[in-house]
């Protein structure tokens, strides 16, 4: 740009300054045209006088004195002719102001030219001595009828040109001057410049002029610079045409070169100006844009020093200060994280370790301070640290160490022991994390240390309850999983065997239903101590494990043993368990019936192995209980045959594969049905009907009961329509409920909606409960019951003998009917026992006003033994066996 501009601005002045020169020229020019007109009014002036015929007059003192009259006239006016004078023609001059004067002028160029014909004749400047000025002749013919006659002789002053200059000069320091063609001064403004004495001025003229001059009489036009009197200046020359002379215009430099130079101060302000602005600009613009950079990179720079007190404050709009914003948001958020970060490092718990794995320089002084520690007493090195881990711990501890370094895990959490300076052991979380150089080499590790001794303590403590038993402290079912697991990996690692026992108590819910559950938890902790004391009589290892599984069952572990060695231990815990138990003040016989199962034959993993010892103690029991059995594939075949039952089941009740056989009860006097058992048959597509007690528990176990139940009840209620639309009078019919069914929420709901579809009145139907039914959830059992009477269902209870056969129970239940176990009957007409059991439940039904029902009656001898003993109802194959709907209907008819 500078450089652009100053081309420009020197272009622009070389064409001003060449316009300045022009003008000067023009000037010079107009000054000698100025002055040749205004020498040629003179001359022509003087022509025309010379004309005048009073010139011509023989007496040439008339003449002359007409040429003064002319004089003084012209005088008056502005004339620089100072004199007139005429001239004969031998070259005598007589003066028209005085004729005494009379001079020879003859010789004289301008006579002669005269002489030669010219019409007009100029002498060259001189002084006038007589006059005292500057003078310039300038002589005409006069002629007379076409002859030369007389010279007309004009003297022309110069003093009024040199007055003239002034008006001329250039600007106004400028000056204007005329110099003939030898250099004498002919006009100038100054008069002590004109020569005066006659001296050749030339010589007074400065050189620098005196050169102008030459070149001006060579050329006649041009221009010179120069100095004179100390000032610079410029001078334009040109000839004035009708004189030798040359007319010089001056210019003051100073004032001549002042528009120039005042446009180049001007111009040179302007680009000094635009530079100091285009710089200033570009400093503001360089400044916006990286001074706020500057800052953040200050910023930056304090942040990665640590400091990250100072707010980013930069308040741009552009890209820049959004790169601030971010900034300042991210040195908040670092600065909250830190903040929480110390918060945390300061906690009460917690403490941060660091690691510089080269130069094995562990740093953990509030680990030291948490454990009770002064800082020297442990050096910062990882093995001072190692020394107070638990021994038991260190090994895992180094492992998992090595790991994490190696980068095998990808975190680093640990928990283990560390010794205090009072002595006792801290539990500490390690959690760390790996610096790694760009190799993968770890050079430097971090992370925190956490006391969690209470919660340790307290996992311990829960792992406790949660391993042990709390009533009898043995290992629960959970823990003994776990042994068992254990038991097997070993085994298979070693080729070993072992045994599994499974006790289960005989007839414990009896006791514990009628004793209650204090005596119940005394006598499982009686039962679980002479357990381990026959076990550990046989058993001489210490391997040996006993666990309560549940309930009143126990599994024992029996490492190494099998055949008869592992029988004999199922022996001696049976028979321990013969001898009578007391507690408080009852003498408890109690039995148990034992599952045996030996691991790898009955099973190479814990699910099959306790499943099938499972299956040897229930055929234990069906084989008469205080027995063992050993597991073989038969008993799970049985077993299996069981599953199979229940996953059937499930499509059986959707493909409606059950149906209902009914059974009636009969009035023993008049021998007519007074009411019929709904008793359900599974009718498998493959194996044809199945009875309840192949299915009945297994779909009680698995819930499915509920659902059958209510099959039951909605297709007793509905089939009832059936015998009643044949105009009988009515007849109830009686459903059977399981156990756990009494408890159902919605089973009043269930029998009030059958009851009300089929418009059955609710004193035609009876549920069948069982004692132990009705024992095992008493409160609940009377609450439903209660509900079930206050909307008229009538109430049985079944197999009476069996179980508890309380009187007490009894007198509290709100029962119609008490139906006596079908046991008795077999032997009843032979067995006084069973016949006095017989006799006293029904004696018992007759006290508490209630229909006592005979069930299993299967000859004419027992019905008339009944008959006699005063039971009104009977239910027995001797009538009918339980039959389908309309072979009860054609019965019934
Ligand atoms: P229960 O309630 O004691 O039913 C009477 C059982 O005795 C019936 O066996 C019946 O066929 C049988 N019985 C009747 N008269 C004689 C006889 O003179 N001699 C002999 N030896 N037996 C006789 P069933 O039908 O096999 O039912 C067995 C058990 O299945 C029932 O015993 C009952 O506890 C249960 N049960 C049957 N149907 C249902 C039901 O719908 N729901 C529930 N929860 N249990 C049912
Ligand atoms: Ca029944
Ligand atoms: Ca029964």
């Amino acid at each position: 740009f500078v450089i652009v501009s100053i081309f420009s601005v020197h272009q622009f002045i070389q064409i001003q300054t060449q316009q300045l020169y022009q003008a000067l020229e023009q000037q010079a020019v107009f000054n000698s045209k100025y002055i040749n007109e205004r020498l040629n009014a003179h001359v022509e002036k003087i022509q025309l006088i010379s004309q005048k015929s009073e010139l011509q007059d023989e007496d040439i003192y008339a003449a002359l004195a007409h040429l003064n009259q002319l004089l003084i006239d012209i005088k008056a006016g502005e004339t620089e002719i100072v004199t007139f004078g005429l001239m004969d023609l031998e070259g005598m001059l007589w003066e028209a102001a005085d004729p005494e004067i009379i001079t020879y002028q003859g010789y004289t160029d301008w006579y002669q030219a005269v002489l030669r014909g010219v019409p007009i004749a100029f002498s060259e400047v001189g002084h006038s001595v007589a006059l005292g000025i500057m003078r310039k002749v300038v002589v005409a013919p006069v002629y007379k009828d076409g002859q030369l006659y007389r010279v007309l002789h004009a003297r022309v002053g110069l003093e009024k040109l040199s007055g003239l200059m002034p008006e001329l000069k250039f600007g106004e320091k400028g000056r204007a001057f005329i110099l003939d063609e030898h250099g004498i001064m002919v006009a100038h403004p100054s008069p002590d410049l004109l020569l005066v004495d006659g001296t050749k001025e030339s010589e007074k003229v400065p050189a620098a002029v005196a050169v102008a001059l030459k070149q001006a009489v060579a050329e006649k036009t041009g221009r010179i610079y120069y100095t004179f009197r100390g000032v610079d200046s410029i001078l334009a020359y040109h000839p004035i045409p009708l004189t030798n002379w040359i007319m010089f215009t001056v210019a003051g430099g100073h004032e001549f070169y002042a528009p120039i130079n005042n446009l180049i101060t001007t111009l040179a302000a302007i680009i000094s100006g635009a530079v100091f602005l285009l710089l200033f600009l570009g400093w503001y613009i360089a400044g916006k844009i990286t001074r706020p950079l500057e800052g953040l990179s200050v910023a930056a720079g304090q942040m990665s020093q640590g400091d990250l007190s100072n707010a980013i404050t930069v308040t741009a709009r552009d890209e820049t200060g959004q790169l601030a914003r971010v900034f300042e948001q991210m040195r908040l958020s670092l600065k909250e994280l830190i903040e929480r970060y110390q918060l945390a490092v300061e906690g009460a718990s917690d403490a941060i370790w660091d690691w510089d794995i080269a130069n094995n320089y562990f740093y953990f002084p509030r680990t030291k301070q948490m454990l009770g520690y002064e800082d020297h007493e442990l050096d910062n090195t990882i093995e001072a640290y190692n020394r107070i881990i638990h021994p038991e711990d260190l090994w895992s501890v180094e492992k998992q160490r090595a790991l994490f370094l190696a980068g095998k895990n990808k975190s680093y959490t640990l928990q283990y022991r560390v010794k205090s300076k009072s002595g006792h052991y801290i539990w500490i979380l390690s959690r760390g994390n790996v610096v790694r150089d760009a190799t993968g080499k770890p050079l430097r590790a971090a992370g925190s240390h956490t006391d969690i001794t209470a919660a340790k303590e307290a996992e311990i403590k829960l792992d406790q309850l949660a391993y042990f038993d709390q009533l009898t402290n043995l290992p629960n079912r959970f823990n003994l999983m776990r042994a068992l697991n254990n038991l097997i990996n070993n085994a298979q690692e070693n080729k070993d065997y072992f045994t599994v026992l499974l006790l289960d108590l005989d007839g414990f819910k009896v006791i514990n239903d009628t004793l209650g559950h204090p005596v119940g938890d005394l006598l499982l902790q009686k039962v679980s101590e002479l357990i381990l004391q026959a076990v550990s009589n046989t058993v001489n290892n210490s391997d040996s494990a006993v666990a309560r599984f549940g309930g009143d069952e126990f599994v024992i572990l029996l490492p190494n043993r099998k055949g008869e060695a592992a029988l004999g231990v199922a022996k001696a815990i049976l028979s321990a368990l013969t001898a009578a138990i007391s507690i408080d003040q009852y003498s408890l016989n109690i039995s148990g019936s034992v599952g045996v199962a030996f691991y790898p034959e009955h099973g190479s993993d814990a699910d099959t192995l306790i499943k099938n010892v499972d299956m040897a103690m229930y055929k234990a029991k069906e084989d008469g209980k205080n027995r063992y059995r050993l597991f073989s594939p038969e008993i799970s075949a049985v077993a299996n045959k069981k599953m199979e039952i229940q996953s059937n089941l499930v499509r059986a009740l959707k493909n409606r594969e059950f149906i209902l056989h009914y059974q009636p009860i009969i009035d023993a006097v008049n021998e007519k049905p007074v009411a019929v058992e709904a008793l359900i048959r599974w009718n498998h597509p493959q194996k044809g009907l199945i009875p309840p007690y192949d299915f009945i528990p297994i779909v009680e176990e698995s819930g499915q009961i509920i659902n059958i139940t209510e099959w039951v009840i909605n297709t007793a209620c509905h089939d009832s329509k059936q015998w009643r639309a044949q105009g009988f009078k009515p007849i109830t019919v009686h459903i059977n409920l399981s156990p756990k069914q009494i408890a159902q929420d919605n089973l009043i709901d269930i029998i009030s909606n059958a009851l009300e579809e089929n418009k059955l009145c609710a004193t035609q139907f009876s549920i069948e409960i069982t004692e132990s039914t009705a024992v095992e959830n008493w409160e609940q059992t009377l609450k439903t019951l209660a509900e079930l009477k206050s909307i008229g269902v009538k109430i049985a209870l079944d197999d009476f003998g069996v179980g508890y056969s309380s009187l007490q129970h009894l007198k509290q239940l709100p029962v119609d009917t008490l139906k006596i176990d079908r046991f008795f009957m077999f032997n009843c007409t032979a067995d006084q026992r069973d016949q006095a059991i017989v006799k006293a439940a029904i004696n018992i039904a007759q006290s508490l006003n209630i229909v006592a029902v005979a069930e299993g009656v299967e000859t004419a001898e027992q019905l008339i033994l009944l008959k006699e003993m005063g039971c009104m109802h009977v239910q027995g194959y001797y009538f009918s066996k339980p039959v389908p709907l309309p072979e009860l209907l054609a019965l019934l008819n």
